[in-house]
């Protein structure tokens, strides 16, 4: 599979094959996904790979290097509700792929990644966008990355029963080398930015403070539900349409704040879009990653004390800006820094962490890398 595909196309049907699909971070746009609004994630070089070919017995069957045992379904027949656990974002995706109109036989799947598993940086859409693209080309089909996204997104709404936007799926699929995905949720219009990093003598380091998750699920219901009430009180179909002075007509201080949130980070993904596809130095999106997160931290209030610390230290180790990236109450921080000076960076993180008795966080450099596609 190619990058750019848009139209369904057919091809001969594969026997087998290796594909791939990669877990994602978001640059900047946190909680606009739902609110029709903009997001900035690029796919990692971390990645969720499959092995998949018609099955051989009258069954499915899917086996994950990171799982004990493997799991039996029917691609063919089943259901939401059918394929409890880690194999519902498998089944789920043949379940999307039928309801989507493409017929599809059993399959045998043998699945790896090296995604970390709940850490916010999507192991589930690298799941569902590796097993994806397996069966398009199993089928002998070409979809397209967006109706792909689409398929994979429907597999953790309807099937798994999480409800997530489709920046996770998105950005899986139209991720490209040196690039960022600027989407934009209302029509699923994607533009890839460059984001050459080395270039520049920049490194985004992806800090997982491995925090503990706590209420991640039902606050995230809560904002969306404040989300909600805010466009409501509008009467505007979403945030997405709501401007800095729309915000004075909001009485409640908890709603004026939450919209306030999606507004500005609104803007400032579009900030960012702009520098970078004007060519500006990408240290000029410092500023902007820094008041994501201090919008995040006050006015959304989704931030918890490792994200915080981990934010503070980065930007005192040197930092050009941090901010927490994904849903919040835990998960990972982003550190944009000067390729030479990461070490010190990684070393005031670490310095606060231990100083708190906390567990070192992991970190690594987030490389802009390829959306998912076939690898043999
Ligand atoms: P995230 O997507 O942020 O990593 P999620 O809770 O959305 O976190 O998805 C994590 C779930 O996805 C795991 O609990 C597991 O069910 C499934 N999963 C992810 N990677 C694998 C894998 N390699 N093998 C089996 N299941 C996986
Ligand atoms: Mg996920």
């Amino acid at each position: 599979m190619t990058h750019g595909l848009t139209d369904t196309a057919a091809h001969d049907p594969v026997a087998t094959g290796v594909w791939f699909a990669p877990g994602r971070v978001n640059l900047i746009g946190e909680h606009t996904d739902y609110n029709d609004g903009f997001v900035l994630p690029f796919a990692l070089p971390q990645r969720a790979v499959v092995t998949a070919a018609p099955a051989t017995g009258a069954r499915s069957r899917v086996r994950s290097a990171q799982e004990a045992e493997p799991v039996e379904f029917s691609a063919v027949t089943a259901t939401p509700g059918d394929v409890p656990g880690w194999a519902g974002y498998v089944a789920g995706t043949c379940w999307a792929f039928r309801e989507a109109g493409h017929p599809i036989g059993e399959v045998d799947l043998e699945l790896d990644s090296d995604v970390p598993v709940g850490a916010g940086l999507s192991s589930s859409a690298a799941l569902e966008c590796a097993v994806g693209v397996a069966l398009a080309d199993l089928a002998g089909i070409e979809p397209g990355r967006t109706e792909l996204a689409r398929i994979a997104r429907r597999a953790e709404n309807e099937f798994v029963g999480a409800p997530t936007g489709g920046m996770d799926q998105m950005a899986s699929m139209h991720g490209r080398a040196g690039h960022l995905v600027f989407l934009d949720t209302r029509d699923d219009t994607v533009e890839l930015v460059p984001f050459d990093l080395h270039a520049h003598g920049l490194e985004l380091l992806v800090i997982d403070t491995r925090a503990p998750h706590a209420h991640a699920d039902g606050e995230y219901g809560a904002r969306r539900a404040d989300c909600e009430r805010a466009a409501r009180e509008l009467g505007l179909p979403a945030l997405r349409d709501a401007t800095t002075a729309d915000l004075d007509r909001l009485d409640d201080d908890r709603i004026r704040r939450r919209a306030r949130h999606v507004v500005t980070e609104n803007h400032r993904v579009l900030a960012v879009v702009e520098l970078l596809s004007t060519g500006a130095d990408p240290r000029d999106i410092g500023p902007l990653l820094d008041a994501s997160h201090t919008s995040m931290r006050d006015d959304f209030e989704i931030t918890v004390p490792h994200v915080d610390v981990a934010v503070e230290a980065a930007r005192e180790g040197g930092a050009v800006g941090a901010r927490m990236t994904g849903g919040g109450f835990g998960g990972c921080v982003i550190a944009l820094c000067e390729a030479s000076g990461t070490g010190r960076v990684v070393a005031a993180v670490e310095s606060a962490y231990a100083a708190r008795g906390w567990t070192a966080p992991a970190v690594f450099a987030g490389t802009p890398s390829d959306g998912a596609g076939r690898l043999s």
